[in-house]
């Protein structure tokens, strides 16, 4: 390094960032505050920008299991949150009417009960029996404990104990957006996050270069910082309005951009642990059991299907008495298509937006905040740092997308305009290269930083009936009688092992029983 070289490197103290602000108090935000506030040395101050006049968007109760690790980082303990949460557990997303109508399938979380060969992935075993035509042969879905803990209604927190079936399940979490929020809030100020209520009304561009330096608040408030992070939902007051970041629309593969959304009593059969996705003739419904109601939300298209009738599916469909009047969002899928730009990093809504088929959102402003943590720049904004972040993002959200995007694809519903539109509509490329390779031999070519691996998609693709021609070749030799005997006997030791588990909701009353209301 040339002496020149050396007086060009500034004191890299000086360069710290020492100001961040959150736009937005919705999940968003207070996700945000929190993991930065664990994350960061007190030194660098943290304010939490919201108005309460806007309020937020209050939807976003189902999960995925990679919150667990959220949780862990942020020190988030999960019997006080889903107490205060009227949390409960999820095993899965209960799918119907997905490819046909009348079809149910389950996309469960965790593994195969026991896998056959070191090998060959269990599903190329099940497969030979399936594709040779046994009778009375199991469901794919039936080889996973959480599936037999799920249709019975059973949860418990999964075994340490090695060989045991009943730690082959992981688990995920549904609970009232709104009361997370409040949750997260708590945690972020007892670790030193200021928050600043009121409503921002203009955004100070940064003169010579890409950014923002200021939020100018109604109240004539002026808040500067080093770094933003934009939270503030569909607005994208930062990356969208004021930084005029490009979106990418994905409507034509996601058709959906509307969801009507009402809670309803919580049923007296107990609490499924498991979300349902409940197909109609145009779009679908998602019903998410919580300790004091079920939330109910109808995601459709306006191309398709008016809001009056969707209104009536929603209402005429539902298991128990509404608790209120049905509220309408209105969304557009796609994304902002740098997540970082200048001096912001947009997460949650503001950055973009996918259906809740598969209840992606929340864990995208996870992964972006780890990878914001990984990544965290200093005052110079380091291009290196903030490109690799945008990949990274940005190949996220295409394998997210393409993941929704299969349930479409794979209908055979012929009922009605819209799954005909779905069947028929293009893939992206990154799509049709997984389906061709599943359809020849039952591989799944998707990489190991996926969000999704092997469980969930063989879960989509063998659930929509869309089965592969051929399997592995090893799994190829086997004698499709003698596959289907050592399946049974997976099938009888999961459904051995789930009956011991408690019900569901003796479960929760033991561990985590909402105060009542
Ligand atoms: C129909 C639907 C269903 C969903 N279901 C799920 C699900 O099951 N699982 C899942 O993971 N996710 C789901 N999501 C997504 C989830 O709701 C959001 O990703 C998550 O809640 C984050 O929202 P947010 O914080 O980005 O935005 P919001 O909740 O909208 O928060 C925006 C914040 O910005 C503030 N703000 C805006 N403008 C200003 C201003 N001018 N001045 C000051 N403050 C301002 C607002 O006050 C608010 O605090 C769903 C979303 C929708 C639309």
């Amino acid at each position: 390094m040339s002496d020149n070289m050396i007086s060009q490197v500034a004191d890299p103290r000086e360069e710290r960032i020492r100001d961040v602000v959150i736009v937005g108090g919705g999940s968003a935000g207070w996700m945000a505050a929190t993991m930065l506030a664990t994350a960061l040395s007190r030194e660098i101050r943290i304010r939490l920008v919201e108005s309460d006049a806007i309020g937020i968007v209050g939807v976003g109760e189902a999960t995925i299991p990679p919150i667990k690790k959220f949780n862990r980082f942020c020190k988030v303990d999960e019997q006080a949150f889903l107490r205060e949460t009227n949390g409960t557990f999820k095993l899965g997303i209960e799918f119907h009417n997905w490819g046909m109508p009348g079809d149910r399938y389950l996309h469960q979380f965790g593994f195969v009960g026991r896998e056959l060969d070191a090998m060959v992935k269990l599903h190329n075993w099940w497969l030979t029996g399936r594709l040779a035509g046994q009778a009375d042969y199991p469901a794919w879905e039936d080889v996973f404990i959480a599936k037999a803990a799920a249709r019975a209604n059973r949860f418990a927190l999964p075994a340490h104990r090695q060989g045991d079936p009943l730690g082959r399940f992981t688990y995920a979490y549904h609970f009232d957006a709104l009361l997370y929020g409040k949750h997260l809030r708590r945690l972020a100020e007892a670790r030193g996050v200021e928050r600043v209520e009121g409503t921002i009304v203009d955004v100070e561009r940064a003169d010579g270069h890409e950014g923002v330096t200021a939020l100018l608040i109604e109240d004539g408030r002026r808040i500067e910082a080093d770094l933003f992070i934009d939270c503030s939902g569909f607005r994208s007051l930062l990356m969208g309005e004021a930084l005029n970041e490009p979106f990418d629309d994905w409507s034509h593969w996601l058709p959906a951009d509307r969801a009507m959304v009402v809670p309803s009593a919580p049923a007296k059969d107990g609490i499924t642990p498991y979300t349902k996705g409940i197909a109609h003739p145009v779009g679908w419904q998602w019903r998410i059991p919580l300790q004091n109601r079920i939330g109910n939300g109808h995601v459709f298209s306006s191309s398709f299907s008016s809001e009056s009738e969707a209104e009536q599916r929603l209402m005429a469909t539902l298991d128990t008495t509404p608790l209120d009047t049905p509220r309408l969002l209105k969304f557009r899928t796609g994304r902002r298509r740098r997540a970082w730009a200048g001096n912001v990093v947009a997460l949650g809504l503001s950055s973009g937006f996918l259906e809740p088929l598969e209840s992606t959102s929340i864990h995208l402003v996870q992964s972006g905040l780890e990878r914001l943590i990984e990544l965290f720049p200093t005052r110079r904004m380091d291009a290196v740092l903030r490109d690799r972040y945008n990949a990274q993002s940005e190949r996220e959200w295409m394998q997210v997308r393409d993941f929704i995007i299969v349930h479409y694809k794979l209908t055979q519903r012929t009922d009605s305009e819209f799954w005909k539109y779905t069947a028929a509509m293009d893939i992206p490329d990154s799509l049709s290269a997984v389906l061709d390779l599943w359809k020849e031999r039952a591989i799944l070519g998707v990489d190991g930083g996926h969000l999704f691996q092997l469980g969930s998609w063989s879960s989509i693709l063998i659930g929509q009936n869309f089965l592969p021609q051929g399997v592995h070749a090893l799994a190829d030799r086997a004698e499709p009688a003698a596959v289907a005997a050592d399946i049974r006997r997976i099938v009888d030791e999961v459904n051995r092992a789930a009956s011991q588990l408690p019900q569901h909701h003796e479960f929760i009353a033991r561990y985590c029983a909402a105060p009542a209301s």
